[in-house]
């Protein structure tokens, strides 16, 4: 997208105020029933200066990624979580529209191959973690550790229990050798992912979108809901944190995750790598 700035009277997201509503904070024991799917916490104008103000938003990540490309120093994992129609893919193509997709990375972690069985759950998330100046969006990631695989007693809960301390120490890791981390929620209600559900069967070019396995999926809505609540919990940390982002508007969820992101790469401090000296002086020379 080529508009760098918002018109003039867009009104602005206040982002103190979604970080207070969204971020789950150290030892908070969150509870999702608190949380509004359909909520629009720091934002005053209506859809359409939403939907504006994301695409501005966009513009500005775009220039502060081409920055971080630029420094080639700084590495920062996006880790994206929700329920089946969630969203995930719409959020990464809104929010990272433009962007040069030689800096931004998507992982995306499927059903593991035998090979990825073949190791511990992290080695395949280690394998795709941000090089210096990439930003990565984990579509998915290894918290399916703790979350299909609980609810679907894949491994045993002793096995699965102890994995919470092992993403700390993988996300600890991470910080403390130069990665940013921000992981994010997509939450839907059940009548949304309903919807979504439908309008897929409805309409031919997103049946390939549709699996019947989802539906299977959806009834166990509760039992994966109660695993979200404990993985947020127990992984969210100031180095790391989780946000819940009420995501059955897409458009709000693209305006404050985009903010989000924005905020965050601010926050780095980057700066251009020096220039050589004397490019005052340099002339092209003529090809005869
Ligand atoms: P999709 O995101 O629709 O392409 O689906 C990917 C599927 O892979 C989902 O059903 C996930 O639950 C599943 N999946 C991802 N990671 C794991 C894992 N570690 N163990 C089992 N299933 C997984
Ligand atoms: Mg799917």
């Amino acid at each position: 997208m080529d508009d760098t700035t918002a018109p003039p009277d867009l009104p602005e997201l206040d982002l103190d105020d979604v970080v207070k509503a969204f971020r789950v904070d150290p030892g908070d024991d969150l509870d999702l029933s608190d949380h509004d799917t359909r909520a629009t916490v720091g934002w005053d104008g209506d859809k359409e200066q939403g939907k504006a103000a994301a695409l501005a938003a966009n513009a500005r990540l775009e220039a502060l990624q081409e920055l971080l490309y630029a420094e080639g120093k700084r590495r920062v994992l996006v880790v994206l979580q929700a329920m089946d129609t969630g969203g995930k893919d719409s959020t990464i193509r809104h929010v990272f529209d433009g962007v040069n997709p030689q800096g931004v990375k998507v992982a995306s972690f499927k059903k593991p191959t035998e090979e990825e069985l073949a190791h511990d759950y992290l080695w395949r998330a280690h394998a795709v973690v941000p090089a210096d100046g990439q930003i990565t969006v984990f579509n998915r990631s290894h918290y399916e550790d703790v979350l299909v695989v609980r609810v679907h007693d894949l491994v045993p809960e002793e096995r699965w229990r102890k994995r919470y301390g092992h993403i700390r120490d993988f996300e600890r890791l991470l910080a403390d050798e130069g990665t940013t981390i921000v992981k994010i929620f997509l939450h839907i209600s059940p009548e949304e992912q309903a919807e979504r559900l439908q309008e897929r069967l409805d309409n031919p070019e997103k049946h390939w979108k549709f699996a019947t396995g989802d539906l299977a999926e959806r009834k166990r809505w509760k039992d994966y809901i109660a695993a979200f609540e404990d993985a947020l919990s127990e992984t969210s940390t100031d180095h790391a944190p989780w946000y819940v982002i009420p995501a059955d508007r897409k458009w709000y969820r693209n305006l404050v995750i985009a903010n989000i992101l924005v905020d965050v790469l601010e926050g780095l401090d980057m700066q251009w790598p020096p220039e050589e000296e004397g490019l005052d002086d340099v002339v092209i020379p003529p090809i005869d």
